[in-house]
């Protein structure tokens, strides 16, 4: 699903944020990145998102060498992600629903259809009852939710989610990620940065250790934390 061949990530300022990166994660996994800040967890999902291109080395995604598509199947391969900010970037004129609608219209789908997935994307994140309110009347563990049944509601092959908690108290946080971890049960690969290293010993998922832009190690699932 995403493989990482010696990836290398320069900004201009010259600052080294990922070095050498080698990484397989393969379809239905959850895996979970975690490390200081600074350590490139942001700068890796926005590697896999094609916000950036590596400097050296090669990131396949979905079996293609990200940096090799044309501008015009940019849009195309985004579809097929679903992507969860810490800063939720909702819009806070729509409604629920609306938010969560504006995926399926970016892909041309309409009327029943739309009607049909976003319902049943807010009832996986169990907000069917607020899909008429407006996010400002809403807690953030709520808007969050939102978010993920936004980037749920076309049923993509892969999410990404960078600090999907970071705003979030420890038991609301929980609930996101319980959300995401219901997620992958039903095949869908899911990346998840956290620097909360109680969600890491909890979820006692594969987990990617990341400091100073060097993958330092992974824990799996069997190893415990
Ligand atoms: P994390 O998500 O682990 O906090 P980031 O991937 O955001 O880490 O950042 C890794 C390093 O790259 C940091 O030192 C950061 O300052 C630097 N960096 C991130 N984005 C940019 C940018 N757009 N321009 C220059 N340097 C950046």
């Amino acid at each position: 699903m995403i493989q990482f061949h010696h990836v290398f990530m320069t900004y201009q300022n010259e600052y080294r944020a990922l070095r050498d990166i080698e990484l397989e994660v393969s379809r239905g996994e959850f895996v979970m990145v975690t490390g200081p800040s600074g350590a490139g967890k942001s700068t890796l999902v926005r590697l896999i998102t094609r916000e950036i291109l590596a400097t050296r080395g090669q990131v396949i995604v979905f079996d293609q060498n990200i940096a090799k598509l044309k501008p015009s199947q940019v849009p195309f391969f985004r579809r097929r992600l679903g992507v969860v900010f810490q800063d939720f970037r909702l819009l806070f004129d729509r409604t629920v629903a609306e938010n969560v609608a504006l995926t399926l219209h970016v892909m041309g789908c309409k009327g029943r259809t739309i009607t049909r997935e976003v319902a049943a994307a807010l009832d996986k994140v169990g907000l069917a009852k607020k899909k008429n309110m407006k996010p400002w009347h809403l807690s953030g563990g709520e808007m969050q939710r939102v978010v993920l049944a936004r980037a749920i509601v076309h049923d993509p092959p892969l999410i990404l989610a960078d600090e999907p908690t970071g705003n979030l108290d420890f038991a609301t946080g929980w609930e996101v990620m319980q959300i995401l971890k219901q997620v992958t049960e039903t095949g869908t690969t899911v990346l998840c940065t956290t620097h909360n290293l109680n969600f890491i010993q909890r979820l006692k998922k594969r987990t990617l250790l990341l400091d100073k832009g060097l993958l330092l190690g992974e824990r799996h699932k069997a190893h415990g934390l």
